[in-house]
């Protein structure tokens, strides 16, 4: 999954980053609050974490703006303690949690969890498609007993997959959703990875498949082996 962090103190930014990036989340980070609008209005994320006191443009009105575009990507906001005033406003306004400085790291993860949370799934560590489970904490991929483990774009990219099972993602969809608007120079490798994953599918002898649809996309199928 992706999260865009919305903070101008790059310490906590840092810090938050790095919290989200040890846990498989793909992570990017703007500075200011006219940026940190562009992006989530881009749509190619999964939650955004607001701070409220930002150059440019402050987090309230951004989450107003959001929500008028009719964009409902899970925000959580990031307040002062003292500032309770911010947190009611920030719920009117849109906010799906609020989060107050400074915090404690797992408190944050399972905030973003609840609300990252994919529908009927059991386990918010776990994924599932047919005979196959998804792992996030081990990052593996599993059929029965046969299991296999999957690099970080492997992973984004199977999660992404699984997260959307009913139906066709589009090739541009998941570059953005996989690689990031920063990371324009491995855009080519979209069906390099496709293939990784075919073949490692192939390894634990699933009958899930990774199905082309020309000049679409790609989507998951269960295929009989027979
Ligand atoms: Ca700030």
């Amino acid at each position: 999954m992706r999260i865009l962090i919305v903070e101008d103190e790059t310490e906590l930014a840092d810090g938050l980053e790095a919290i989200l990036s040890r846990e498989n989340y793909s992570v990017d980070v703007v500075s200011d609050g006219e940026s940190g609008l562009d992006y989530i209005l881009s749509k190619m994320y999964d939650l955004v974490i607001l701070d409220i006191m930002l150059p440019k443009m402050n987090g309230i009105d951004i989450l107003k703006a959001t929500r008028k575009e009719g964009i409902d990507t899970p925000i959580i906001l990031l307040t002062a303690r003292s500032q309770l005033s911010d947190k009611i406003e920030g719920l009117d306004s849109g906010a799906d949690d609020y989060i107050t400085k400074p915090f404690d790291a797992q408190e944050l993860l399972a905030r973003i969890r609840a609300r990252t949370r994919v529908p009927g799934s059991a386990s918010t560590d776990e994924l599932s498609f047919g005979d196959i489970v998804l792992s996030k904490h081990q990052q593996q991929l599993s059929c029965g007993e046969r299991l296999v483990k999957l690099g970080n774009k492997e992973y984004q990219l199977m999660e992404c997959l699984m997260i959307n099972s009913s139906r066709i993602m589009p090739k541009d969809m998941l570059i953005t959703k996989v690689w990031g608007p920063l990371d324009a120079t491995e855009y080519n490798n979209l069906e390099v990875y496709i293939s990784f994953l075919r073949k490692k599918l192939r390894f634990i002898k699933a009958s899930v498949q990774i199905v082309t649809t020309k000049n679409v996309g790609y989507s998951l199928e269960v295929c009989d082996n027979g």
